[in-house]
């Protein structure tokens, strides 16, 4: 029986337990504090996909998990104090359904009066659905090989690195270089989907003059996977990896240009993670540009051409870094414009939390690299082509905004946006160019 056809009630219950184990203040104040307002429906993605998608509809499994763990009474009588569990295999998808129906991309958060984040419980129940078997077939395949501490065993993988690697070397880039003061750390995906950041990034390190290097080998698909999957062992292994390497190197600052939730992670949530800091500053690239220019130490050429800026989520909103971006692209372009939603309630773009990884199209594009079939059970099949109607819908509102703004050229740094934009286009006929931050600005250097 595939993960998708099981159902069983001992799982079920054994995950609410290690649920109630990781329960703390801010999580129960999450679960407990909701009026009903409604008004965090407004700004989620995938409230237009549907009225059952809006945030607090999402995390009421969370919170009848919890409820029955916590009350008593709830206890004694589930179904009287909201706490029943799933009694099916059909209940615990229509679960699924719902948990991936989530970007975690914070909006909720700000907008709740009280600071509830239903994306954070939303992203628990996951992790608890993944280990009853209710995990996309990719994401699991990625979590292994990333847990596996090879990522480019796959061939297609390791020949679109190897070609890389012959770019970067001509740029003259040292790879695994003992006392270099910066770590660029590019994951696999990027390598996969936004190959130009790379380049763009190693051209922006050099002209900045930093003293540099990068892994010879990408040492994670993409931040540790684990950490959306809900491993938390192979999420601390993939974290260990990188701590280790970059303390090997001796550096004291690791740069990203992928501004996604590897940005999150890293920044945040990886020391909570390791129990300890980290020992290295992190930094996206666009903060480095952003203090060059404020410096005068860079200069770029200016263009005439209409562009502007996606906000990833989690660099952003959640990151803190709103008008860095916006502030470095305006010294480029006199036609730099800002999207409407510009500030901390930029809209998503719909495909984040590996939503759009997922998705039929991109097991495609996987499935190219792998060389052969993923084996999709049909019922995953039913799930994912759902799952990407509903992100196409989530996606809406960000489209209409860029095709408002009238910029030719949609510029972000993030792999997943990227990628969302990328299939967000095409199925809205968008016509717009879709550029990383690094890819765009590196165009622009002083000779
Ligand atoms: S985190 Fe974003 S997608 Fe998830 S419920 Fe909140 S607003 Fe909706
Ligand atoms: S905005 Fe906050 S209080 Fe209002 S419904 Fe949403 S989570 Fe509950």
């Amino acid at each position: 029986m595939s993960g998708w056809e099981a159902f069983s009630p001992d799982t079920l219950r054994s995950e609410a337990k290690a649920i109630a184990g990781r329960l703390n203040p801010v999580l129960l104040h999450f679960v407990e504090d909701c009026v009903g307002c409604a008004l965090c429906e407004v700004n989620c993605p995938y409230t237009p996909a549907g009225e059952e998608y809006g945030p607090v509809e999402k995390a009421e499994p969370l919170r009848r998990i919890v409820r029955g763990q916590v009350f008593l009474a709830a206890k004694v009588l589930p179904w009287l104090f909201g706490a029943r569990l799933p009694r099916s295999a059909e209940e615990l998808d229509r679960w699924a359904e719902l948990a991936y129906r989530c970007t975690n991309c914070g909006l909720c958060y700000i907008t709740c009066p009280f600071g509830i984040h239903s994306g954070t419980m939303i992203q628990h129940l996951r992790y608890s659905l993944a280990r009853t078997g209710r995990i996309p077939t990719l994401l699991k395949m990625m979590m292994d090989l990333e847990a596996s501490g090879n990522v480019l065993s796959v061939e297609g993988f390791s020949k679109v690195w190897s070609e890389l690697l012959g770019k970067l070397e001509g740029l003259g880039v040292s790879f695994d270089r003992k006392g270099a003061k910066y770590v660029y750390l590019p994951s696999l995906a990027e390598a996969l989907i936004t190959p130009g950041a790379l380049v763009g990034t190693a051209k922006i390190l050099n002209k900045l003059g930093l003293d540099w290097t990068m892994p010879s080998k990408p040492l994670s698909v993409r931040a540790p996977i684990a950490n959306l999957a809900g491993d938390s062992g192979a999420a601390l292994e993939v974290t260990r990896r990188i701590v280790d390497y970059v303390a090997g190197i001796g550096a004291s600052t690791v740069v990203l240009s992928d501004g996604g939730y590897p940005y999150r992670f890293l920044r945040f949530d990886a020391p909570a993670l390791l129990g300890k800091p980290l020992g290295f500053e992190v930094v996206h690239i666009v903060e480095l540009l952003h203090e060059a220019l404020r410096k005068g130490s860079l200069k770029l050429r200016e263009v005439d051409q209409k562009i502007t800026w996606h906000s990833p989520c989690q660099l952003g909103r959640m990151g803190g870094l709103i008008e860095e971006p916006a502030e470095v692209l305006s010294s480029t372009s006199k036609n730099f414009v800002k999207l409407e939603s510009h500030g901390l309630l930029s809209k998503c773009c719909g495909g984040g939390n590996a939503i759009a990884c997922v998705v039929p199209p991109t097991i495609e594009m996987f499935e190219g690299l792998l060389g052969g079939k993923i084996p999709i059970s049909e019922k995953e099949k039913v799930f994912l082509d759902k799952l990407y109607k509903d992100m196409l819908i989530a996606s809406k509102a960000k489209v209409d905004e860029i095709r408002k703004s009238g910029a030719s050229t949609v510029i972000t740094a993030c792999v997943g946006c990227v990628h969302t934009l990328q299939l967000a286009s095409k199925a809205h006929g968008l016509g717009v160019e879709i550029k990383t931050l690094p890819e765009y600005i590196a165009e622009l250097l002083p000779e």
